[in-house]
């Protein structure tokens, strides 16, 4: 079974995610860590962001992504070091961002995407599964919150991983992001036509869990 949940950054699409997988026995792919990845390795290599031909260049036969399951949690590893801690830094999140808008970036993860959903039952987050990624997918639902909800969260967020940032650079940064992801001419963040919506301004994380809940079995109940 396939269940694609789009939305924008802080919208607690990842931890809804895994903790919906955890109670499905579904594996919970974080497609937002391969960006991330790809984001972490140009500039290390000191590679703009911004350049297709150069970011092509840098990854094209030199960077080698791989997803493992390890104790039931995804790990990244780029060219064999597991990265998945240090692609959570704050900085990485535009790196990620600047790097999904270039096509040969978005096709480059494309494959790895897809055959972790031919083989296994998973949820997938991310901001095109609904509409390019997986776009059979048996459930889509698309999680938004309000901009200011989603800034709070994952400023509480970042504070308590030790991080020195205000609230409001967190909210002109997510801001940023958002007009990024939606505008970007290929994949751009969009609700799939036939996906579920579901707002989560103003209810707990366990209100929002439960109603992605029903929303998952319902559909899994009606393909039965
Ligand atoms: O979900 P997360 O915040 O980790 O994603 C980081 C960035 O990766 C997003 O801002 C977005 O630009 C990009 N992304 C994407 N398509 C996906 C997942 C993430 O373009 N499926």
């Amino acid at each position: 079974m396939q269940v694609a949940i789009d939305g924008p950054g802080g919208s607690g699409k990842s931890t809804l995610s895994r903790n919906l997988a955890k109670r499905l026995g579904f594996v919970y792919v974080d497609t937002g860590a391969l960006y991330r990845a790809v984001g972490l390795f140009c500039s290390e290599k000191g590679v703009g962001v911004n350049d297709e031909e150069e970011v092509r260049k840098t990854i094209e036969g030199k960077l080698k992504l791989s997803i493992k399951l390890i104790d039931g949690e995804q790990r990244v590893f780029s060219n064999g070091e597991d990265v998945s801690e240090k692609i959570r830094r704050d900085e990485v999140s535009m790196w990620a961002s600047d790097v999904s808008k270039l096509p040969f970036v978005r096709e480059f993860l494309l494959k790895l995407q897809r055959d972790m959903a031919e083989t296994n039952s998973v949820i997938m987050d991310g901001r095109d599964i609904g509409t390019v990624i997986l776009p059979n997918a048996d459930v889509k639902i698309f999680l938004t919150a309000a901009d200011t909800e989603r800034a709070k969260r994952r400023h509480e967020e970042l504070i308590e991983k030790g991080a020195q940032i205000s609230y409001s650079e967190v909210l002109e940064e997510l801001r940023k992001r958002d007009h990024n992801d939606t505008h970007r001419e290929i994949a751009p963040l969009k609700q799939a036509k036939d996906a579920v919506l579901i707002d989560s301004t103003g209810l707990s994380f366990e209100q929002t869990a439960q109603k992605l809940y029903e929303t998952i079995v319902a559909a899994r109940n009606e393909a039965i």
